[in-house]
């Protein structure tokens, strides 16, 4: 059984119906839902298939709820910035970054 993330009380199960609308455009993707708070946790790789068809039509949203997997590396844990992201904002090793939380949110703000 996997415990929701969300809410840390439901559990996830496999759901074939998440609704994702974009600008009008409504995709149908595979991913889990909470049974207790219902959030949807749409699977990576049909998120992604989702954002290359919805560039094709040129409705590429903004801003869109992601998710990713953190990986440990070292002491620490490495967030990578998914490349649709860091193309569309030209981002480098050289720019400079600034995190803050906010509640349970991290924002990453381009600082150059
Ligand atoms: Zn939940």
């Amino acid at each position: 059984m996997k415990k929701c993330i969300n809410c840390d009380a439901g559990e996830l199960i496999p759901v074939e119906d998440i609704t994702l609308e974009i600008e009008g455009y409504v995709f149908i993707i595979k991913g889990e839902r909470c049974t207790k708070c219902n959030e949807e946790f749409p699977y990576e790789e049909e998120t992604e298939k989702t954002i290359k068809i919805a560039q094709k039509l040129g409705v590429w949203p903004e801003p869109l709820k992601m998710y990713r997997h953190l990986s440990k590396s070292g002491n620490g844990l490495v967030f990578r910035i998914p490349s649709d992201i860091e193309k569309q904002m030209k981002l480098s090793e050289k720019k400079e970054i600034a995190i803050s939380k906010i509640g349970n949110k991290i924002v990453i703000e381009q600082m150059s």
